[in-house]
């Protein structure tokens, strides 16, 4: 039995492969599902050296031409023990001026939305696509979801999610890899990546505030994703 957690071995994985500093190099244990991983147990509240330092690696980005438009990165929200993943599409205006993701009224409806499961906020982990703002909030080109690509997906492997909840068009065509819209890609349990962890598409909450008849479907998507985890880790 490998004397240290497998999820350990697997973050600084992760992290060589983005390029970011270890600041202490051990042994290679041998490789374990996320599966595997998200059921172990959960990793301590206080921030862990390997979120640090992929912290730190976004904040300093410039793979992409919006971090000369940012006012800062917007890396992500929440427990690191997170049994549930949010992802969305990028930042907004009020993303980009205070550093953190669905602020703003589309955020106070994400909030509700998780309230009404049960869940604060806090309990969840919530994170984008990209991590700078789009300028005029436009929809992320591909070259730069390509280059941000590596830092959601570390930011998974490190959380390694029982649940994740993509919330909008651009969030689930680019987790899924297709180009399918929300009405077609919402009401099923899909796979990420490698170890098929549950994903469950729902709309953006700043479409639902421009379309509120639709909440109904989106309760719809909670109760599915309920159905598959539940939100807090006991
Ligand atoms: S959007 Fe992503 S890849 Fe582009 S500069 Fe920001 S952190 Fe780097």
């Amino acid at each position: 039995m490998s004397p240290r957690p497998a999820s350990t071995a697997r973050q600084q994985e992760v992290l060589r492969a983005l390029g970011v500093e270890i600041w202490r190099q051990r042994a290679r244990a041998a490789e374990q599902s996320l599966a595997g991983s998200a059921t172990a147990a959960a990793p301590a509240a206080a921030a862990l050296p390997e979120w640090d330092a992929l912290r730190a690696a976004v904040r300093d980005c410039r793979r992409c031409e919006l971090h000369r438009s940012r006012t800062q990165t917007v890396f992500g929200v929440g427990s690191q023990a997170a049994a549930w993943m949010i992802v969305g599409e990028a930042p907004g205006g009020e993303e980009d001026r205070q550093g953190e993701p669905f602020v703003g009224p589309a955020g106070q409806l994400l909030n509700e939305m998780l309230r009404a499961v049960g869940v604060g906020r806090e309990q969840v982990f919530i994170a984008n696509i990209l991590k700078c703002r789009p300028p005029d909030n436009r929809d992320p080109r591909p070259e730069e979801v390509a280059a941000c690509a590596d830092y959601l997906a570390a930011q998974i492997r490190l959380l390694a999610p029982r649940l994740i909840l993509a919330v909008g068009r651009i969030a689930a065509q680019n987790l899924l890899g297709q180009d399918l819209p929300v009405g077609r890609l919402r009401g099923r349990v899909h796979a990420w990546g490698a170890a098929g962890i549950p994903l469950v598409v729902t709309f953006h909450p700043a479409y639902l505030l421009r379309s509120p008849l639709e909440k109904r479907k989106a309760w719809d998507d909670l109760r599915l994703a309920l159905s598959v985890a539940a939100p807090v880790v006991p």
